[in-house]
């Protein structure tokens, strides 16, 4: 039997979420800080070094790969190489998060590499306040680009949008009628207070799933999925469309319990839990035998004893975790 990882607690963990750089051409404001100060190159894994992580996680049994960042379309060289990645043994399905920028150029490569199922950040439809919350974003192109990659017939497109009181709160039916409208998915996402910013005050702009579900249901009522989905979101169907509306929620609702991830920050940082510090560096055990499989096998296996039982989020505190989402890997 092939090897599995399986943690403390007993959970296994065959999913992975690889930031593939912590760059980005938005500057979401629950995301950034407006002035950023990115990694130096030599300090985050070449595409090389991310091919091999991800070979060294699906010979361990990880069964999904998302591919994230920062923007993972803006990352030089990775395009080129998707198709390795998408083609490893036993890798059933390689996903990938976009703000959808670069959509218009990419839908076909990703589509020939094996991607399967893509999430497009979208949260406002109004240009102006789109530019306003990414802070540089140009909501004509993203829309664009999700055309183009309904074009290429991928198994599913999801919209996520982060709801925020103050900002984008007055849109929620508007982006689930777009959604219905385009034949995708939507999840909304509770803000995570990850990283200092200081555009915000995210105990202000906090808006619960229950208050963006409470505003969906009073004109579409929601019907519980009998799926269950492992990690933080609980999807339903509606009666009228196919579309999934799904509900990322990491404050209301501990998911903690059936968590089946992991994920690896652009400098190769293995973090075992979001809300928590833990983590096993991997650079350099990638570096001290270039190209050497087995090493980064075994510290991935001996890092799921660092894996915590659960996460802790205060709003009403300083953030514990001073990463900032880009370079986490959202
Ligand atoms: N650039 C890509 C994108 O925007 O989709 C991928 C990386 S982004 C960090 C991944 C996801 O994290 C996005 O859907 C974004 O909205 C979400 N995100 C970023 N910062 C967040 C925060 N503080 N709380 C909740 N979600 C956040
Ligand atoms: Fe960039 Fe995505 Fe962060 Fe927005 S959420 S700044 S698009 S990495």
């Amino acid at each position: 039997m092939s090897q599995q990882l399986i943690d403390d607690f007993g959970r296994t963990v065959d999913y992975v979420r690889i930031s593939v750089t912590d760059r980005c051409d938005f500057r979401c404001v629950y995301c950034m800080a407006e002035e950023m100060t990115f990694l130096p190159r030599e300090e985050i894994m070449s595409i090389e070094e991310i091919e091999l992580l991800s070979r060294a996680f699906t010979e361990l049994g990880v069964k999904r790969i998302r591919l994230t960042g920062g923007e993972p379309l803006v990352r030089r060289g990775l395009m080129d190489h998707l198709t390795n990645i998408g083609n490893l043994p036993g890798l059933e399905e390689l996903l990938i998060t976009t703000n959808g920028s670069q959509l218009v150029r990419y839908s076909e490569t990703l589509k020939q590499a094996g991607v399967t199922r893509l999430n497009v950040s979208l949260d406002s439809l109004r240009a102006d306040r789109f530019k306003a919350m990414t802070r540089n974003g140009d909501l004509n192109k993203v829309l664009a680009g999700i055309d183009a990659a309904r074009e290429q017939g991928f198994e599913h497109i999801k919209i996520n949008a982060v709801v925020m009181k103050g900002s984008n709160q007055d849109e929620v039916l508007d982006l689930l009628e777009y959604a219905r409208d385009k034949q995708l998915d939507i999840a909304y996402i509770e803000e995570m207070p990850l990283g200092n910013i200081d555009s915000h005050d995210r105990a202000l702009s906090f808006c619960s799933s229950d208050e963006v579900m409470e505003a969906i249901e009073e004109r579409y009522p929601l019907l519980p999925m009998a799926q269950k989905t492992a990690g933080p979101s609980r999807y339903f169907q509606m009666a009228d469309s196919d579309i999934r509306v799904g509900f990322i929620s990491p404050h209301t609702h501990n998911f903690c319990a059936d968590c089946n991830r992991v994920r690896v920050t652009a400098e190769g940082r293995l973090l075992l839990c979001l809300g928590n510090e833990h983590s096993v560096d991997l650079l350099p055990v990638m570096r001290a035998e270039p190209g050497a499989i087995e090493p980064v096998k075994v510290a991935i296996v001996k890092a799921m004893s660092l894996k915590p039982e659960r996460h802790y989020f205060d709003l009403s505190e300083e953030p514990q975790i001073l990463r900032f989402m880009n370079a986490t890997g959202g």
